[in-house]
């Protein structure tokens, strides 16, 4: 059976992108007879803000979508922490006290790996070169785009355990989807080049192996990405004035957008 999910973070109100998201995961389900569930990713650090699950769920029903609610992360800490044990025995994670100023750069240069002590408040990196020689060669399928040779080494050694955070967005969201049976990772375009990195934790930490389907994504008519604070509406403000959510959501399926709004390539 077809499992599919919307695992929205905590961060700020929902807006239409979301939306857009959550309804092709729901509609992806529906369609072929699956489940469509629901995750809070609430783990983000100081920028999470529990209280706002509450208003993602009201927006959702809203929007005339029916979900499953799987446990959020913060009750999920266990499994993470086991998980980079494993890949610490293993010998894959480095700690790394760089700070954002020292990394400098989208790549991360590999300044800490081959250390092997364990300094307190330390993040923890994947160290990809030997991850990737333990695994050999990986694939992974897109619906829309294909099958793609797993490349997490163009992206540089992933912090998998935060300083801040008992794991990252990669190490968790991995381990979520295994433990909820999701056979569909459904999600924008802009998360395309997170997935070689989860294709590769799956193969280190024996995970089945779903398939993907990333959207295109709602931008402004500027190619630019959605931006509450450029004006493109929250959900929450829509659902408040009164706007029929059923409506918007059917319009969203249609790509018949609000002005302003258009379906577009991700542009990085
Ligand atoms: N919590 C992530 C976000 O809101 C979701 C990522 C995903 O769908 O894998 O961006």
């Amino acid at each position: 059976m077809e499992v599919t999910r919307f695992a929205p973070s905590p961060n700020g109100s929902l807006h239409l992108g979301h939306a857009y998201s959550a309804i092709v995961a729901h509609d992806l389900a529906t369609e072929r007879g699956g489940r469509f569930l629901l995750r809070i990713e609430d783990i983000d650090g100081a920028r999470s803000r529990p209280e706002l699950a509450d208003e993602f769920l009201a927006d959702l029903a809203w929007l005339g979508l029916t979900w499953n609610e799987v446990p959020a992360q913060a009750t999920r800490l266990a499994s993470y922490d086991a998980a980079a044990e494993r890949l610490r025995s293993a010998g894959l994670l480095y700690p790394c006290t760089c700070t954002r100023a020292e990394v400098a750069g989208p790549v991360y240069p590999g300044t800490c790996r081959g250390r092997t002590d364990r300094p307190a408040g330390a993040a923890w990196r994947l160290d990809v070169g030997r991850a990737m020689a333990s695994t050999g060669a990986i694939e992974w399928e897109d619906e829309l785009a294909g099958v793609q040779q797993a490349r997490p080494d163009l992206a540089g050694d992933p912090v998998l355990v935060r300083k801040d955070a008992p794991a990252s967005y990669h190490l968790a969201a991995t381990l979520d989807d295994a433990a909820d049976g999701v056979t569909l990772v459904t999600r924008g375009r802009d998360l395309f080049a997170a997935t070689h990195i989860h294709r590769l934790l799956q193969a280190l930490l024996d995970l089945p192996v779903p398939r993907w389907h990333h959207h295109l994504l709602l931008v402004e008519d500027d190619g630019r990405k959605l931006a509450k604070r450029r004006g493109s509406p929250g959900l929450r403000d829509l659902r408040l004035v009164g706007e029929d959510g059923p409506a918007l959501a059917d319009s969203l399926r249609a790509h018949r957008f609000p002005a302003g709004i258009s379906l577009g390539e991700y542009l990085d």
